[in-house]
């Protein structure tokens, strides 16, 4: 597809960062933007009444493409806030008991940020290290669990790499010892099928846009049974439960639950198509050029995720060449810390080989067109750049 076509927009492929919003889940939200304005907490008229039944069909929603009931959904702002209050809740309230908490050094920082800061409080954390694949060893983490743990934190989908986890062995392993299992599967909602129960999770987090659904919307899934008790994060007026209080945004909340019915829908196509895409980029790429190197394993990787390291090809240079794709990298300058990715190093990379990879991330609303139209520009502008590399060692010998 021609540029023309897009309208001067690059081709979006960083479906990971962010993925457009859904045209039924804004239809499904409009009326709530406007005339279906009502608080839902307020209990004494028909506005409130309004707002409240919606959040709730929504909250069912949500429940239903986890395997959960609706009386075990809290909304939040978003998956940050739902890791923070799954694991400053859960290790707040029964620190006191037990203080130890696993995680892996590969979660996405808004999990290890607060695990850092729950060290400061006094609890002791494990991260298990994890091999090029992105895997930890479960024996590493059946050795990991003892009497004092309280939790485990394992997400579900690496955001990077695109690593589906093993989650019922995980939560297995935790049920036989009586430990908390969390996780972050923001990645993972939409992409493979969750159901909390079958794969003994206590603790889920989702959020609605990384699902084609609204930014500053997710939710925490907290398991009735076992029964699972938190400190709440934020003090106040005692909505949901009194686990996050706070004015529930309705709008928001019909967005993200017609975004997780869409997601159950449309996951068994979509998984397939993107999969065939993802293929054929990655085809078209190693079959024209050499020295491409995949990061973390092609199997148990969701179906839109492409992560290369292009030899002799520094990332960030390749991006500013490519105005019309967008695209990220592990590398340095496109994080919002000053390093290089933290998660490619854990799976063995250099520095080197971090600033030159690529995250590909491809969605619901990318086409074939698209995908050729990206193949064609990468394999061009790859040659440039190690071309004009060659050519530049070339003089500096002379
Ligand atoms: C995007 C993302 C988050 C953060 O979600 P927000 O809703 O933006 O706060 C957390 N974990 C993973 C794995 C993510 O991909």
């Amino acid at each position: 597809m021609s540029l023309e076509k897009r309208k001067g927009r690059p081709v979006y492929l960083d479906n990971h960062a962010t993925t457009p919003l859904d045209e039924r889940v804004v239809e499904a939200m409009m009326p709530f933007f406007g005339e279906k304005f009502g608080n839902p907490h307020s209990g004494s008229h028909f506005y409130g009444w309004e707002a409240a039944e919606a959040v709730e069909v929504a909250r069912g929603q949500i429940a239903d493409a986890i395997g959960a009931d609706a009386s075990e959904i809290y909304f939040t702002s978003g998956a940050t806030e739902a890791n923070n209050l799954a694991i400053k809740g859960v290790a707040r309230f029964y620190r006191e008991k037990k203080n130890h908490i696993i995680t892996c050094v590969s979660e996405h920082m808004c999990v290890l940020d607060t695990c850092f800061q729950m060290e400061k409080e006094g609890n002791r954390v494990t991260y298990l290290k994890v091999d090029q694949n992105g895997l930890f060893d479960l024996d590493e983490l059946q050795k990991a669990i003892c009497e004092d743990t309280i939790l485990i934190s394992i997400m579900t989908v690496q955001n990077e790499i695109g690593l589906i986890q093993p989650m019922a062995e995980i939560g297995a392993m935790a049920a036989e010892h009586k430990v908390l299992l969390h996780s972050d599967a923001a990645q993972a909602l939409g992409k493979i099928p969750l159901d909390v129960k079958a794969m003994n999770i206590n603790l889920m987090s989702i959020t609605g846009h990384k699902v084609y659904g609204p930014m500053g919307l997710g939710a925490l899934y907290v398991s009735n049974k076992p029964r699972v008790r938190l400190e709440p994060v934020f003090n106040g007026g005692g909505q949901e439960k009194n686990l996050r209080s706070g004015t529930l945004p309705p709008p928001l909340c019909v967005g993200f639950g017609k975004t997780c019915e869409l997601a159950v829908t449309e996951m068994p196509t979509e998984a397939k198509s993107l999969e065939k895409m993802r293929d054929d980029l990655l085809e078209r790429l190693t079959t024209k050029l050499d020295g491409i190197h995949i990061n973390g394993s092609m199997e148990n990787r969701v179906s839109g995720n492409l992560n290369i390291s292009i030899e002799d090809v520094d990332a960030e240079s390749l991006m500013a060449a490519l105005p019309d794709l967008a695209m990220s990298s592990g590398s340095a300058c496109t994080s919002a810390s000053e390093e290089s990715s933290y998660v490619l190093k854990a799976i063995g990379l250099s520095n080197e080989m971090a600033e030159a990879s690529l995250r590909i991330g491809l969605g619901r609303f990318n086409t074939e067109d698209e995908v050729d139209y990206a193949a064609e520009r990468l394999i061009d502008e790859i040659t440039n750049v190690r071309e004009g590399r060659k050519s530049l060692s070339g003089n500096a010998a002379e």
